[in-house]
């Protein structure tokens, strides 16, 4: 049967966008920090010594958002030396996290600035994310399991969601008592650092909780050191993989790793689908966020009898994304995250286009890391080769007698994230649900916006190790095994 999970209290209200006063609101309050500098650095429970202060740029327009000072090898030991478990009763731990999430949302006019020049995040997605963060808070701090913390654990998030899975990583480690050692990706270390003040001000102890930018070394070092009992990680599959190296050659045996990695996401639509449903659910799962979300749409498949209608439609909507500037209300999608991001996404699109197998592209605008969404078409999703974390929909057509052919192409990828599926046949949900191999399944709606408490989130195979975050089994995980059954 199907397990529904009840959240012990109301997830973060967010703010409607289509209401003018509050659209109104949030522009009076992000507006001092349309010019703001910040700098981030590492926070330690002792003192720092680090490397020469970096900039950091928005990747809208290549103008700087504020500075960065990447920890040494001597700011990891101080971190290393002076992490605390955070003792303190789960009672107070509860409280300390519910003062967090409510000081994340008195600020929401910052974060919102910083999501949009740091990490190039629209209105929409960022008021998304500033819900999450604070629900990832209010769900850990109300649901702590009783059991020992497994010691100090290691948080590496990453910067497609900066304040929301960091947040939820270190919430989830803080609520079970663990100190914390908080890697933020390279690309986002000035949120990071500006969730770690509101953390510490809520009253999380600096030895409880410490902050340490900086490059994949960081990660690398805080990842193979026996002193740490644990590794949260949100990232590239290859990624996890070097972690789970490191740390079978240097933790404990049995020091949990909870990793959570990419997908090769598939929808399926079917010739009873509603047409204008699906072009809805498509063009958010493919391209809100520019792509940048694990849980993205990246290959549809669409009936044959329906696709030329279908297709048709989509490429209408698709006309209709308003790309540029994510400080701009107008803004539907902004820019990919860097550089390298965009050459990569970009080698794939040329080679498609050389192909003849682009059948829609939109033009980007000038100056800044834009990807214009962009559709090609291919024969199968095990034609992709690695998961391209940008707007760009691969189009599959099938015939209705395929559908099981179909189903062992998706499995076949390896991974199992999310999946979309679109049908008016009852009979058919129940099949193609219970065929695919994914941690999150949809249907008849978009695949993207997993909420906390209702909807845990993770995969399966090459998308990560579960558990899934936002949901009964995740917290255990951050516990000491030896100790999770004791008597208390
Ligand atoms: N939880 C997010 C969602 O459901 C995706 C997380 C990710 O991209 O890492 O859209």
């Amino acid at each position: 049967g199907i397990e529904i999970y009840q959240p012990e209290r109301p997830n973060s209200r967010g703010f409607d966008l289509t209401h003018a006063p509050t659209l109104a609101m949030i522009d009076e309050a992000r507006g001092p920090f349309k010019t703001h500098s910040w700098a981030s650095g590492p926070l330690l429970a002792g003192p720092t010594a680090p490397e020469a202060a970096q900039p950091v740029t928005n990747p809208a327009n290549g103008t700087q958002t504020g500075t960065v000072a990447p920890s040494s090898a001597a700011d990891i030991e101080t971190a290393l030396t002076n992490a605390q478990p955070w003792a303190a009763p789960a009672a107070d731990r509860t409280a300390i996290l519910n003062a967090a999430a409510d000081l994340y949302e008195a600020n929401f006019g910052e974060i919102f600035a910083l999501l949009t020049r740091e990490a190039g995040k629209s209105l929409l997605d960022g008021v998304a994310e500033l819900r999450e963060a604070v629900d990832f808070l209010r769900y850990y701090a109300e649901n702590i399991p009783d059991a020992a913390p497994a010691g100090t654990f290691t948080c590496i998030s990453p910067w497609n969601f900066p304040l929301a899975i960091f947040t939820g990583q270190i919430a989830a480690a803080l609520a079970t008592g663990n100190a914390v050692l908080a890697k933020p990706a390279e690309q986002t270390p000035l949120i990071a650092h500006f969730a770690v003040t509101l953390l510490h001000k809520a009253g999380v102890p600096a030895t409880a909780l410490q902050l340490l930018p900086g490059a994949g070394m960081v990660g690398a070092a805080l990842t193979s050191d026996a002193r740490v009992d644990g590794v949260a990680f949100t990232g590239s599959t290859a990624t996890a993989m070097k972690i789970r190296t490191a740390m079978a050659d240097n933790l404990a045996p049995g020091a949990p790793l909870i990793a959570e990695t990419g997908g090769l996401n598939a929808m399926i639509v079917d010739s009873t689908a509603l047409p204008e449903q699906a072009v809805q659910a498509i063009v958010e799962s493919a391209f809100q966020s520019a792509g940048q979300r694990c849980s993205a749409l990246r290959c549809l498949y669409v009936q044959e009898d329906v696709a030329d209608d279908l297709l048709a439609m989509l490429k209408g909507a698709m006309d209709a994304l308003s790309i540029g500037d994510p400080w701009l209300l107008s803004t539907d999608s902004g820019p990919v995250i860097d550089d390298l991001a965009l050459k990569g996404i970009n080698a794939h699109v040329d080679a498609a286009r050389n192909d003849g197998r682009v059948i829609k592209e939109l033009r980007p605008p000038a100056g800044g890391t834009f990807v214009a969404p962009t559709m090609i078409s291919i024969s199968s999703i095990g034609d992709l080769e690695r998961e391209i974390f940008g707007p760009v929909l691969h189009v599959v057509r099938f015939r209705s007698r395929d559908l099981d052919q179909v189903i062992a192409d998706i499995n076949a990828t390896g991974y199992g994230l999310t999946f979309g599926l679109h049908t008016r046949i009852d009979d058919r949900v129940q099949h193609v649900t219970e065929a695919v191999h994914a941690g999150n399944i949809y249907v008849n709606r978009n695949q993207i916006g997993a909420i906390v408490g209702s909807q845990p989130f993770g995969g399966e195979g090459l998308s990560g190790t579960g558990p899934k975050a936002g949901g009964p089994n995740y917290m255990p995980r951050f516990c000491a095994p030896d100790r999770q059954q004791a008597p208390s």
